[in-house]
């Protein structure tokens, strides 16, 4: 059994790497668990960032993730490329276990582990990821000015991305697998009444083609099987994300769609000593800013936390 920490993070992407960052700084010597296969998180998986504040002419996500790394272990913070595979958060001394089956042990645990975007499990989509299939309509849609963009989906999030990237393509069609929209009336008219974009009803992406760059689709009339060619250059999956809560499910409190919910505009959860930041929290603004602005909070709140204990 190991010595009782101040701090244990779990999660290392912007929201993580932050409130490493800042609990180092603040002497409570933060032992962060990143994950095995994916530390660094979600922008390990992507080429360009054009919107992360200080970096004029942009940054690779790998660079800008790294950077974050090596500042938080500038100060001290403790990094580990493990998963944590359990977690006992209920008492004053937490328990965290890693995948050797190692406890540590801590007065305070701050949650960053994210969410996933879910995919549509085709080939091609990971090897083109910045490369034309993209997820993220804010981060992203910038390089698409004046093309002909795809995105699928047909809820709240497919709609926002489809209206929000017709400000910068020359056209946006929306693939669904339905002939009605699951996204809100508001959200369905704004749609409608965007003349760039238009509707492929009853149909999913059978092929993402391309080489180095997405250059097509071949869609599926999921009523006919009617095959079909759509020529677009920028592919958005907007099917939804699944926050990482399974660790924290029956200590955490979560909303219905699974994320874990937090006192805001605190990071507290309903648990004292455990904080949340980041996209495991975030289902509205879901950017590297956010995810970095909240797990600032995070280290400011676990850091109030244990002075107050003291
Ligand atoms: P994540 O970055 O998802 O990091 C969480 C990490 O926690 C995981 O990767 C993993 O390493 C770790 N973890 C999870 N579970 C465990 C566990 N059990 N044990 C140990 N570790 C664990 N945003 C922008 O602002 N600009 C962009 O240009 C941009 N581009 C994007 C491109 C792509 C392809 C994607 C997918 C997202 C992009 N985003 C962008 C969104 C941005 O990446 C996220 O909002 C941000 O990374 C969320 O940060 P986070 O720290 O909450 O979680």
């Amino acid at each position: 059994m190991s010595d009782v920490r101040n701090v244990i993070i779990i999660g290392s992407g912007p929201a993580g790497y932050t409130a490493a960052l800042y609990t180092a700084r603040a002497s409570l010597k933060p032992l962060v668990f990143e994950g095995a296969v994916t530390a660094g998180g979600a922008l390990m998986n992507t080429t360009e960032v054009e919107n992360f504040p200080g970096f004029r002419d942009g940054i690779m996500g790998p660079e800008l993730m790294d950077n974050m790394r090596a500042q938080a272990e500038r100060f001290g913070a403790e990094l580990v490329p493990d998963d944590v595979v359990s977690v006992d958060l209920t008492g004053e001394i937490k328990t965290v276990t890693d995948a050797a089956g190692t406890v540590h042990r801590a007065k305070a645990v701050i949650v960053a582990t994210g969410s996933q975007h879910r995919k549509l499990g085709l080939p091609n989509e990971d090897a083109l990821t910045g490369r034309g299939v993209s997820w993220c309509a804010t981060c992203d849609g910038f390089f698409f000015k004046d093309q002909d963009i795809a995105v699928v989906g047909g809820g709240d999030t497919a709609m926002e991305e489809a209206t929000f990237l017709s400000r910068f393509a020359k056209s946006v069609t929306v693939i669904h697998r339905r002939d009605t929209l699951r996204a809100s009336k508001a959200m369905q008219e704004r749609a409608f009444a965007d003349p760039k974009i238009t509707f492929i009803w009853d149909s999913e992406v059978a092929e993402i083609q391309g080489d180095q760059k997405l250059s097509g689709l071949k869609l599926r009339n999921v009523k006919t099987g009617e095959l079909s060619d759509l020529a677009v250059t920028g592919l958005f999956i907007a099917i939804g994300h699944d926050p990482r809560t399974e660790l924290f499910k029956g200590q955490l409190e979560l909303d219905e769609e699974g994320y874990l919910k937090v006192d805001s505009p605190s990071t507290r959860t309903n648990i004292p000593g455990v904080f949340a930041a980041g996209d495991v929290v975030d289902h509205t603004y879901r950017q590297a800013i956010t995810a970095a602005g909240t797990g600032c909070a995070a280290a400011l709140d676990a850091e109030r936390y244990l002075a107050a204990a003291t």
